[in-house]
């Protein structure tokens, strides 16, 4: 049996625990795959990450938008912020003033309404669509029968890296993803450059909710939690 760390089957959840604030957190009746427990060296090094002036001003905006993004009333808590809002306000926060987007083609017209919203809010948007550069597919071994419009038809291949290193190049304060498929994330994630955030991911099927399965895996999506590989 390892210890690697498994807080999703966490029963206790003792490092958000509803104590008051001069009162600390025990791990003594965690689980043996606790990280808060097995991991604190990791999680000593991380900190002094935080000692790093910019990486703390960072992450108390960060911090300080999640809070305004509740309100307190007599009946508790409520949620008042979506996302795009919660983005425009960190932005505005952090100085930003020139913010890139990187979205799929599949969300062009998303884009361009997001484009006109961030533009409202005085930001300078610059946006690079996955197709930038048309390159075709064939380029990265995609066999005519696997393009989507067909075998005979041109298809430009999605370019991440293209995205990231024309963002890059704009030097823009704040990147913007919208609704790149799985893997062309992963790609943009590993060469953009600067600080970034998720607006949305794709998902072709639940109008870019991917929970929505995950909250229907008990019925209509069942066949998520049978034991095949797809
Ligand atoms: S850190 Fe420990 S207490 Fe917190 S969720 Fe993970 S296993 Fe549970």
């Amino acid at each position: 049996m390892n210890n690697r760390p498994q807080c999703a089957k966490c029963p206790r959840m003792l490092c958000y625990p509803n104590i008051a604030a001069d009162e600390k957190p025990s791990f003594d009746e965690a689980p043996r795959f606790c990280p808060s427990k097995s991991k604190q060296d990791l999680i000593e090094k991380s900190m002094r990450e935080y000692d790093r002036q910019d990486i703390r001003e960072f992450a108390r905006l960060a911090s300080v938008q999640e809070f305004e993004c509740y309100e307190q009333t007599p009946d508790g808590f409520r949620t008042k912020i979506p996302r795009m809002e919660e983005t425009i306000q960190f932005a505005h926060k952090n100085g930003f003033k020139r913010l890139g987007l990187a979205f799929c083609v599949g969300v062009a017209n998303e884009a361009r309404m997001i484009t006109g919203i961030l533009e409202g809010k005085g930001f300078e948007v610059v946006s690079v669509c996955c197709k930038a550069g048309a390159i075709a597919k064939e380029t990265i071994g995609i066999r005519p029968e696997e393009k989507i419009p067909g075998p005979s038809r041109y298809e430009s291949m999605c370019s991440p890296i293209t995205q990231a290193e024309i963002l890059n190049s704009e030097e823009v304060d704040f990147v913007i993803l919208m609704g790149l498929c799985v893997g062309h994330d992963t790609l943009f994630i590993r060469y953009c450059k600067g600080p970034m955030t998720v607006l949305a991911v794709k998902d072709r099927v639940t109008g870019h909710n991917p929970l929505a399965a995950v909250y229907l895996s008990q019925s209509y999506y069942a066949r998520l939690l049978m034991p095949t590989s797809a």
